[in-house]
């Protein structure tokens, strides 16, 4: 019942448990959110760590529920995959994100990548090439500007993963592994996949100035992007001495409350203004 995607009848059978029934109530009001566009994407800049320049924006979903207020998507994101929502809320932030990062072009701004989070939904649709296509076509966005965010659990399936991550990559839009280090992949798949990024998972920066593993396993991810020809970013910054250390590996970008937390679309126009975060 509650697994159709657009539909609107979902029933509250007596006999739910309190857990069923509460993600019944969010399912719910989810799908009435989307509706009502409670949702807002925000944007956390990253920043190129050689020239202290803002050369990309992670765009990140928040919804503001009107009584709830923010909801962080940690709570939602997970039932919005598991119901299928997240392929039309997912879809909707592609759209909002390419559409103002086309806005920022025109209106003079210094061009930056916008990243967008890909849910493993979306990543398994036929058609996903398909969108982003059409996405970039009816936002004039270049797909030079477009950044996809996967997960290792969506290279799990080698072939698919390969033959998709191609599709997306012949549109001309990059590809950044998220939550590096995290996952299951294996080191040989990796080398072969048609990816230009890996992100450094924020558990390994977070202990990486008194955490002697975490440091070296960050430092390991940075070597081997250098030696795959990958670009590396570092998420979850907060500190100086975090960034020196990550500096001093060769890291090339980071992202993270030392720069900035994810601001509302105003904000970060004025932070890509003054393109100055030093
Ligand atoms: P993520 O993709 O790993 O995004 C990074 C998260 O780290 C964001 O949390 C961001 O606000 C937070 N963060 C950034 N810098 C720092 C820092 O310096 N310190 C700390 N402690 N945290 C930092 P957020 O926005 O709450 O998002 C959580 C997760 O929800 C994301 O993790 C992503 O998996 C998911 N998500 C968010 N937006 C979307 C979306 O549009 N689509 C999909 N599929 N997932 C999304
Ligand atoms: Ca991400
Ligand atoms: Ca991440
Ligand atoms: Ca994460």
């Amino acid at each position: 019942h509650a697994k159709n995607q657009g539909g609107s009848y979902q029933y509250y059978r007596p006999g739910m448990n309190r857990k069923s029934h509460d993600s019944w109530l969010l399912e719910r009001e989810l799908r009435k959110g989307l509706e009502r566009e409670e949702f807002m994407v925000y944007y956390q800049p990253q920043m190129d760590i050689a020239t202290g320049k803002i050369i990309g924006a992670e765009a990140l979903i928040r919804w503001i529920h009107p009584e709830k207020g923010f909801v962080s998507p940690g709570e939602f994101i997970p039932l919005a995959e598991e119901i299928g929502l997240i392929v039309p809320l997912g879809n909707w932030v592609l759209d909002e994100a390419c559409r103002q990062n086309k806005l920022w072009q025109e209106a003079g701004l210094p061009p930056i990548k916008i990243g967008v989070n890909l849910s493993f939904r979306q990543f398994i649709q036929q058609d996903l090439a398909r969108t982003v296509a059409d996405t970039l076509e009816r936002t004039r966005l270049d797909s030079s500007y477009l950044d996809l965010e996967i997960t290792e659990s969506m290279t799990m399936e080698v072939e698919r993963a390969m033959e998709v991550l191609a599709q997306l990559r012949s549109l001309g839009v990059s590809i950044s592994m998220d939550d590096f280090g995290t996952g299951y992949s294996s080191l040989t798949h990796l080398t072969k996949f048609p990816i230009d990024k890996l992100k450094i998972d924020q558990s390994f920066v977070r202990n990486i100035i008194d955490g002697a593993n975490d440091a070296a396993i960050a430092a390991t991810i940075v070597t081997m992007a250098k030696n795959l020809k990958l670009k590396a970013i570092a998420e979850g910054v907060e500190t100086d001495d975090q960034l020196q250390f990550l500096q001093r590996c060769g890291c090339d970008e980071i992202q993270g409350y030392w720069l900035s937390p994810p601001v509302p679309a105003e904000k970060f126009e004025r932070l890509l203004a003054s393109n100055s975060c030093v």
